[in-house]
């Protein structure tokens, strides 16, 4: 009788997480360890799958309504010119649940304080304040569990 392979577990982790230059300032982090060693790892950059470039204008919420707000249609994402990026950010966000609906992911390793991947923390203007990033906030909303990674 042929063997059935189990089914291989995936997981999405923030693109410059893993070394990606999709960093808006095209900055490489230091690859960080991910503690999923039998997990398919999908590296995912909401924001370049929104269609923004590498490096691009640093944009952050313009108040104090963030990711789960802004999926309800309250506040904005706007860059330091004032230039609104909101639709950019959706896009990426949804595209990313997309990615992990089609590959079965059901676990996401997220970039701290990103105005897409922040688990906790965003920056509203300059200011570090509690909330969440716009992806982070739509793949909870659809059962994905979320991890911060700093
Ligand atoms: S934090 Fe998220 S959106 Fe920002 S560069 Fe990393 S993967 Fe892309």
């Amino acid at each position: 009788m042929k063997k059935t392979e189990p089914p291989v577990k995936k997981v999405l982790v923030s693109a410059c997480l893993l070394g990606y230059r999709c960093r808006y300032n095209g900055e490489v982090l230091d690859k960080r360890e991910i503690p999923e060693p039998d997990a398919a790892v999908i590296p995912v950059c909401p924001e370049e799958l929104g269609g923004l470039p590498t490096p691009r204008p640093p944009s952050f919420f313009e108040d104090s309504h963030t990711g789960a707000d802004i999926l309800r249609g309250c506040g904005r994402i706007v860059t330091e010119e004032g230039k609104d990026r909101t639709a950019a950010f959706v896009e990426g966000a949804e595209k990313t649940l997309e990615i992990a609906k089609k590959t079965g992911a059901g676990k996401a390793y997220l970039k701290e304080r990103s105005p897409s991947c922040g688990c906790f923390s965003v920056y509203v203007k300059e200011r570090c304040v509690s909330g969440i990033g716009v992806t982070a906030a739509l793949l909870r909303e659809n059962g994905i569990r979320i991890i911060s990674v700093e």
